[in-house]
């Protein structure tokens, strides 16, 4: 364990915190920077990992050493990740919208969804053509054609496209349409697929796995990130509680937390979480406000004939009124649309 020091903790308030170590039984090697102190733990008992140091004077963050995160971290790299896209800057204090329908259906209904979704301002078009149904009756996406039409779509409206692909087999063939290829919530911890998204060079965004840790989750982008792909968006989905009056519980509280652990970009996605219409803006606003990185919300001309996630799709004119709430609320948390 390490425990850094805020850059204006005083030395009384440094050597309280090795007298603390010591009364704890472990040894404290203090090695002072020119901007910061960083207190080295010798012998982490239990006792010392039970003393809430985040709430002492001068104590900017503990860092635990058991599970290093050598690319991912902030250690490693103190500065936002800042991922271009075209024009489009995703991290770095701005605030990127993603927006469609959950999968292609067809022609009429990706361009109906992404002309929608374009003139109510958001930047990037969603719309998968392999999707991970938990049926293998369900509608399975379209395949090559949907990422035919999503290429065409993008052509046309001038919008970047994140696609999900969900076999290493079928890398190559999404990043080759995809402006970003996404790794979904089923297949976080697919390690074979993780390393094939991070060996091609397009920016990979990596759902939380619906049963995983945040560490579980650093862990799967470090996966990326060591092959070679430094272009990695994190997007927090919800993940599995007890709780049943919503699809999953946001976790909000993620966001933060991975945001001072890492330098990657957070995003949420307000549909998959709550997997209720009603439930999407309120979601979307509290992403908003608790300071993601962005949101991806998705948006249906007729949810009620969508052949995935209908229940959660906003209409093109609920998402041009939530729009209106996000810029809003983006002003005042001082992050602006990107
Ligand atoms: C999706 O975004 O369409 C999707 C399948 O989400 P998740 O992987 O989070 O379930
Ligand atoms: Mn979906």
């Amino acid at each position: 364990m390490i425990i850094v020091m805020r850059t204006d903790a005083t030395p009384e308030e440094i050597v309280a915190i090795t007298g603390r170590l010591e009364e704890a039984g472990a040894m404290a090697q203090v090695s002072a920077g020119t901007k910061r102190t960083v207190i080295g733990v010798i012998g982490s008992v239990d006792t010392v990992r039970s003393i809430p140091w985040e709430t002492l004077p001068g104590v900017e963050r503990r860092v635990s050493l058991t599970a290093p995160l050598r690319f991912v971290s902030r250690e490693a790299q103190p500065e936002d990740t800042i991922i271009e896209i075209g024009d489009i800057k995703i991290g770095g204090g701005t605030l990127t919208v993603i927006a469609g329908p959950c999968a292609v259906e067809g022609r009429d209904q990706l361009f109906e969804t992404g002309k929608a979704v374009k003139a109510a301002g958001a930047h990037i078009l969603r719309g998968d053509a392999f999707k991970p149904r938990t049926s293998p009756y369900s509608f399975q996406g379209l395949g090559k054609e949907g990422l035919e039409l999503l290429s065409e779509a993008r052509d046309t409206l001038g919008m970047p496209f994140v696609a999900e692909v969900i076999d290493p087999r079928d890398v190559e063939m999404v990043a080759s349409h995809a402006d970003i290829v996404r790794i979904g919530s089923r297949n976080m911890a697919n390690f074979p697929l993780l390393k094939e998204v991070g060996r091609q060079p397009k920016p990979v965004q990596l759902k939380r796995g619906f049963t995983s840790t945040i560490d579980e989750w650093l862990n799967a982008a470090e996966y990326i990130y060591k092959e070679g792909n430094h272009h990695i968006i994190l997007v927090e989905r919800g993940i599995r509680t007890f709780e049943t009056a919503s699809r999953n519980t946001l976790d909000i509280t993620a966001v933060p937390i991975v945001q001072s652990v890492s330098h990657l970009p957070v995003f949420v996605d307000p549909s998959h979480s709550s997997g209720k219409r009603s439930l999407v803006p309120p979601l979307t606003k509290a992403a908003v406000a608790v300071g993601a990185d962005g949101i991806m919300v998705d948006v249906h001309p007729h949810p009620d004939q969508a052949l995935v996630d209908g229940n959660q799709a906003l209409l093109p004119a609920d998402f041009q009124e939530l729009m209106g709430d996000v810029r809003r609320l983006a002003d005042a948390v001082g992050r602006p649309l990107a």
